[in-house]
């Protein structure tokens, strides 16, 4: 394994759980030191201890903006600058018909989904503006970008993901600093397996999913979203910002079904 990452640091949101936690240990694996943010405090700190140096974690509620602003100063106290910020956090929030949308379960999708990232935006370029150096690579979806494939205010956040990430992408270059999308396929983690447990509509959406991401041979792997993603981080993507990157095996490219 190169080290892609080495004497980076870099701050992931969710990272205690699926494409976070994945992340999280590729970009350790490849040299950079991690400070992983999530709700989750035991298997965030469990994480932290298992990979020892390099790697801490701060207990972090995406959408409250004192938490966020905690982080991005963690980073700096403990390891001296913030070079990678991963805005992955993201619930899968308000499920059903638009016209039974409870606008609190709503409100709280929108808080953790895009506020969440908004924040991270913010203080990410509060400490890499004045370096001139920095990436920042948030978490959307395919459902950001198709419509029917996943729950309407999820689907509205994260096609806003990609609208905020292109125009601070549009700000920031001047800074020197790179702004860039991911777009993960249907990857099995505690949040889709909420979605085949919870909600009978949503499975047949679901099993359609991952029956088009299985086309390319086996289903997506955190890992495989996670290889993305330090992609987008490393300088091999130097001249890569406003990108929008699916992981997703064709579903958001390629038409369906196949010839
Ligand atoms: P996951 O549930 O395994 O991980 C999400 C993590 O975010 C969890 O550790 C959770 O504790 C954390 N989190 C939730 N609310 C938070 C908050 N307010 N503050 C901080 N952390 C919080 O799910 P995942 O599949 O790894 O999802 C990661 C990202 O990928 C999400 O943004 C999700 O929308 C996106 N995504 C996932 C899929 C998929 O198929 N799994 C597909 C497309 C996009």
């Amino acid at each position: 394994m190169t080290q892609r990452l080495r004497g980076r640091v870099a701050a992931i949101t969710g990272g205690a759980s699926g494409i976070g936690e994945a992340t999280v240990r590729r970009f350790h694996t490849e040299g950079a030191s991690v400070v992983i943010a999530d709700i989750q405090a035991e298997a965030g700190r469990r994480l932290a201890d298992e990979l020892g140096d390099r790697a801490v974690f701060v207990r972090t509620d995406v959408s409250e903006e004192a938490d966020v602003a905690a982080l991005v100063d963690t980073a700096v106290d403990r390891f001296g600058q913030l070079d990678i910020m991963v805005n992955n956090a993201g619930i899968m929030g308000a499920l059903g018909p638009i016209d039974a949308t409870r606008m609190s379960d709503a409100d709280l999708t929108i808080a953790v989904n895009l506020r969440g990232v908004i924040c991270g935006m913010k203080h990410a370029a509060r400490v890499m503006k004045p370096r001139r150096s920095g990436v920042i690579i948030s978490t959307s979806s395919p459902a950001g970008v198709l419509g029917g494939i996943g729950p309407h205010i999820y689907s509205a956040v994260k096609a806003g993901i990609i609208g905020l990430s292109n125009s601070v992408a549009a700000e920031l270059r001047q800074h020197g600093i790179r702004v860039n999308t991911i777009i993960p396929g249907s990857v099995v983690s505690p949040m889709t397996a909420g979605i085949v447990v919870d909600d009978a509509h949503n499975l047949a959406g679901a099993q359609e999913v991952l029956g088009r991401t299985a086309l390319l041979g086996r289903p997506i792997q955190p890992a495989d979203v996670a290889a993305g993603i330090l992609y987008l981080a490393s300088d091999d993507a130097a001249f890569v910002t406003g990108a929008v990157l699916p992981v997703d095996a064709g579903l958001t490219g390629a038409s369906w079904p196949s010839p």
